[in-house]
């Protein structure tokens, strides 16, 4: 069948062809085994110019997965249904031919992503499950070629091939929990980055991750305020998934949190810029530093192969302009708190407060900070970033704080 589709492909009969590998694919999943929801990729290889390109990756059982297409950049996202362990170097997947961009990992518990991001519209010819003839295991072939915007859009807009997404349990978007009452006050800790996406990473033999750094920080802090009296904290992630900038706004909201705080430890080109850092939102960045770095931290979805929907136009809402804007005076209140606290015991960056338009802190009813804890850009900072000692005593910190900017407020 699917050489048949590859055969219409080539003439270009577009629309037949996809309807032959749109079979194909709800065949091979509706024949799959239900089961598979633990997998190994071994190894992977990837091969072509810049015309076409194909990628292989060997798994220990079937992998049963879909795919769809996304723009702005033209992405082209595999799902596969399970947890998948990694066993390969990520050197064996690095981008080349028609893509510049590979990223792959855990998506939410039980699901799995590949991103592949290319510069032209790239779509799939072929993207096969296929058994070795020889020894054990299975093969996902994917043979990308580039498109043209035409085929692209049809591409996109036939969505999923397959159906395995409704058969995948993700991660529950927002916890039914009725608001806490007054009496307790309620802080979301925010681990930055997660599954797929990486955060910056150390170069070298043994890579730190940022997203590790700052689950192990995002634990100790929600911990340690979970020992403080009426203060209630809870994590938006807890283990290492990826959540949208959106769904951590959500997931503050919907748990009724007075207070959010996502963190952080990216990289700088300036490398000896060590030292903590608290930014709040604002509609013009700060200073360049903080541009920069809001900039990268907002394509954290699209890193992950999530579409950026744009928000409804809520400028005109006065009562909603209200809410942001003493919103955003109780934020700066928090942020000017964490950094009297640090001053004279933690290292800070000249300048410690500064703002920029990060997408995370757009909750317009919780007052919001993004602290980064240190950067992964400066050695010494790296090597502080996993001291138990450090990580302690900086959380201590930052519930006092907490603890502070809350008995201003009269709680
Ligand atoms: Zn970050």
């Amino acid at each position: 069948m699917l050489s048949n589709a590859v055969r219409l492909f080539r003439r270009g009969r577009w629309t037949a062809a996809l309807c032959l590998v749109l079979a194909h694919v709800f065949l091979s999943v509706m024949t799959a085994p239900a089961s598979a929801t633990e997998l190994t990729a071994k190894a992977a290889r990837i091969a072509g110019d810049e015309a076409r390109t194909r990628i292989v990756i060997d798994f220990d059982v079937k992998p049963d997965f879909t795919v769809h297409y996304l723009t702005s950049p033209n992405r082209i996202v595999v799902d596969i249904a399970g947890t998948v362990n990694f066993a390969f170097p990520p050197e064996q997947l690095e981008a080349r031919g028609i893509y510049d961009r590979i990223r792959f990992g855990a998506m939410s518990a039980g699901r799995t992503r590949f991103v592949l991001t290319s510069k032209l519209p790239a779509g799939l010819e072929v993207a096969e499950a296929r058994k070795n003839d020889e020894g054990e295991g299975w093969r996902l072939v994917l043979d990308g070629t580039i498109v043209t915007p035409d085929q692209y859009a049809t591409m996109k807009k036939q969505g999923n091939w397959g159906n395995t997404e409704s058969n995948v349990p993700v991660v529950p978007l927002a916890p039914q929990q009725a608001p806490s009452p007054d009496s307790v006050f309620t802080v979301a800790v925010d681990a930055g980055h997660g599954g797929i996406d990486t955060g910056a990473v150390t170069a070298g033999k043994n890579p730190v991750y940022e997203k590790n750094i700052t689950l192990d920080f995002a634990t100790a802090l929600a911990r340690e305020l979970n020992t403080r009296p009426g203060i209630k904290a809870f994590l938006t992630r807890d283990t290492d998934v990826f959540l949208s900038l959106g769904e951590r706004v959500q997931i503050a909201r919907s748990r009724g949190a007075n207070l959010f705080i996502s963190l952080h430890a990216d990289t700088l080109r300036e490398k000896s810029t060590r030292g903590a850092t608290v930014y709040t939102i604002s509609d013009r960045a700060s200073d360049k530093l903080a541009d920069e770095l809001a900039k990268r931290e907002n394509t954290s979805d699209e890193v992950a192969g999530v579409e950026v929907k744009k928000e409804p136009s809520e400028v005109n809402d006065i009562l909603i302009d209200l809410t942001r804007r003493e919103t955003q005076a109780f934020s700066i209140s928090l942020a000017n708190s964490i950094v009297h606290s640090f001053e004279g015991e933690i290292g800070l960056i000249n300048n410690p407060h500064r703002s920029a338009g990060f997408r995370v802190l757009t909750a317009p009813d919780v007052p919001s900070v993004l602290l980064e804890l240190g950067f992964l850009s400066n050695a010494e900072d790296v090597k502080q970033l996993q001291k138990p000692d450090f990580r302690d005593k900086l959380v201590t910190l930052i519930a006092d704080a907490v603890k502070r900017y809350r008995e201003k407020l009269g709680g």
